[in-house]
């Protein structure tokens, strides 16, 4: 089968022999790199099976809503590998603010305004400047089936039609699909690395410190850790009177409720021995969560 030209959007029988055959064939290979467990084990990955000339680092850089120390955390773990910064034209909070709105685990302008568009772009930038690609990308992601049913449904190996033009062929590849949350970070430990700290500090996912799809444990657990952040968030809420998650048995929740298991009474509340007590709600991962992803 002529693989540059395979036009299906289905998957191939075996993804990582797909992958391998492109590899072969001189593709660039570009690895997503959110500063996550995920990323980091599909690095590892992909470093011990692509040339070193064809494997390229992407981090979309979200200021303000990022952890401190990805910057480090990326260049520390992916030795001389060629890396590319990017970072899109607005921030989290200014897309906010421009919308009045949040945005939602099934719409999410974050992920393709402030992720996804960015990269892209450094892609197309870096193959037009690399002519020695022939126009042929791997797009790698470190998206896992164990995540949630969504993701499970995430085909592993498929052309991107959507980018791939006359001379340029995109193929979107997710190399650690099948891996457990156990497997990768025991794959991280076994190359001698460690995960970034704020997995130590109790998070469980390293998206944006406060993410549309987190679970009710871990905004409080990055509460604790960005308190100041956390609080912009819950006044960006009350500013546009829109809450960041998704409503729960059909009821919003500000940020402060969930977290705190509080709500705030702009009319009467002028301290918080004011504030009325609220009981939480259960902790589950958004619903929503299940049918999106982020990385
Ligand atoms: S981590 Fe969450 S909030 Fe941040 S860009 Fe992704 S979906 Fe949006």
């Amino acid at each position: 089968m002529d693989l540059f030209n395979a036009s299906t959007s289905t998957a191939m029988t075996d993804p990582l022999e797909a992958a391998k055959a492109f590899i072969v064939r001189g593709a660039l290979v570009v690895c997503n790199h959110s500063g996550g467990k995920d990323s980091q084990r599909m690095y590892l990955m992909l470093r011990d099976i692509v040339p070193h000339e064809q494997l390229l680092v992407i981090h979309a850089h979200l200021p303000e809503v990022d952890w401190e120390g990805i910057d480090e955390h990326i260049k520390s773990t992916i030795g001389n590998t060629a890396l590319i910064w990017t970072q899109a034209g607005k921030t989290f909070f200014e897309m906010v603010k421009h919308r009045q709105m949040w945005p939602s685990p099934t719409t999410r302008q974050c992920t393709s305004d402030l992720k996804r568009g960015p990269i892209e772009r450094e892609i197309r930038r870096h193959l037009k400047a690399n002519p020695r690609f022939g126009g042929l990308v791997l797009n790698c992601t470190g998206i896992r089936a164990e995540e949630s049913p969504g993701r499970a449904k995430q085909i592993p190996f498929r052309r991107n039609e959507r980018n791939s033009i006359a001379g340029r062929a995109w193929y979107d590849w997710l190399p650690i699909h099948e891996l457990t949350t156990e497997e990768v970070f025991a794959g991280i430990a076994a190359a001698g690395q460690k995960p970034h700290w704020a997995y130590t500090a109790g998070m469980s996912r390293l998206s944006c410190c406060f993410c549309v799809m987190s679970s009710q444990r871990d905004l409080k657990t990055a509460a604790s850790l960005k308190p100041a952040l956390y609080e912009r968030y819950v006044r960006m809420e009350r500013e546009i009177d829109q809450t960041m998650m998704m409503p729960a048995g059909g009821k919003r929740r500000f940020l402060d409720e969930i977290v705190d298991g509080r709500t705030l009474n702009m009319d009467v509340a002028d301290s918080d021995n004011d504030l009325p007590v609220l009981p939480l709600v259960p902790q589950t991962p958004c619903e929503a969560s299940q049918m999106a992803f982020c990385f």
